[in-house]
């Protein structure tokens, strides 16, 4: 059996330096994940990323600070008040200060991620930013996770303590939720011009998305110069519309990664890339950021995600440590 030699020729350039082009990046999506060549795809990008980031693993945390049925009626997100069972729930601010304890005491958390919804109100948002802030240790990075904001609220938000965003252009966005691709755009740009560090993420990633939309997607992020890339597929949520198409294997999320840290690599503002949820094949394919969450999570359909979905700093230690990474 042997690597078709386009294929080749093309990762031995990626070797020497040279950034891919959208095209190229569908290429490599369009094998099979059990495929040759996606096995050299996911092995180059382990040995590329673990050369570059020094062959350390970063742990990220992220509390979901609330639930609810969602008006932003994304149908792929178990808090979609379409189908959600979910009834409305706030963490108060004795559970948040405890949840940002128990993540960021030993100083080991890179950044902690802070997930509210579409519609909880700015208010809410920054009063959660600016307690967390003053609470947890000045080298831990405060990443927020919200719906789209303008560029005076983008400097309202990192007034309050926030380093960065999450935010994305989402695959089936606008079809699969209710959001327009300029909606998203706009509060990007709103985020890159407010000095905000941007995460991205190809996401959510199910079986019906092509090499092309991928690669479109992930393109974008690079292009936006964003400060984290990563992968993620969509956990499929029983009772959510989006439920019947089922989900890619981590094998192939594993492959996606691959690629996304071939592309990621080459861009000197990328300072990480994530694999969402954290799994062992997607750390040996070029990802060196994983989190471990505690409180809501739209991937859930428990209140609580630590124990069900989401593994603890331990757990994520633990992870890296399996792989041969230092933390
Ligand atoms: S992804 Fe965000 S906007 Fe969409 S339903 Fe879930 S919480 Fe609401």
């Amino acid at each position: 059996m042997r690597a078709e030699s386009k294929f080749l020729q093309l990762m031995g350039r990626i070797q020497d330096g040279y950034r891919m082009t959208q095209e190229e990046c569908a290429y490599l999506l369009s094998f099979d994940e059990r495929s040759l060549e996606a096995a050299i795809t996911r092995g180059v990008a382990d040995a590329m990323s673990r050369e570059k980031f020094g062959n350390k693993g970063l742990v990220f945390g992220q509390i979901g600070v609330e639930v609810a049925p969602c008006a932003g009626r994304c149908r792929f997100c178990s808090f979609s008040e379409e189908f959600t069972t979910f009834t409305a729930h706030s963490l108060t601010d004795e559970e948040l200060m405890a949840k940002a304890d128990n993540f960021c005491s030993t100083g080991e958390l890179y950044a902690l991620a802070l997930m509210v919804l579409h519609d909880t109100s700015f208010d809410r948002t920054l009063s959660v930013i600016s307690r967390v802030r003053e609470r947890i240790p000045s080298t831990t990075q405060i990443m927020i996770n919200m719906g789209d904001f303008t560029y005076s609220q983008a400097e309202e938000l990192r007034a309050a303590g926030a380093n960065g965003s999450y935010h994305v252009w989402r695959l089936g966005e606008g079809t699969d939720t209710i959001f327009t691709k300029e909606e998203r755009f706009a509060t990007i740009e709103n985020i890159k011009k407010a000095g905000l560090d941007l995460y991205y993420c190809c996401e959510p990633i199910g079986p019906e998305h092509t090499p092309e939309q991928m690669a479109e997607q992930i393109i974008k992020g690079v292009d936006y110069e964003c400060f984290q890339h990563g992968a993620m597929r969509r956990v499929l949520v029983p009772h959510s519309s989006l439920a019947y198409l089922g989900q890619i294997s981590e094998l192939r999320l594993a492959q996606i990664t691959g690629v996304v840290t071939l592309l990621a690599l080459h861009s000197p503002q990328i300072t990480s890339v994530g694999v969402h949820e954290p799994n062992k094949l997607g750390i040996t394919s070029g990802a060196n950021a994983i989190y471990a969450e505690t409180g809501s999570n739209p991937r859930d359909t428990e209140q609580e995600t630590t124990g069900s979905h989401g593994l603890t700093i331990e757990d994520c230690k633990r992870m890296y440590a399996e792989c041969g990474f230092e933390i």
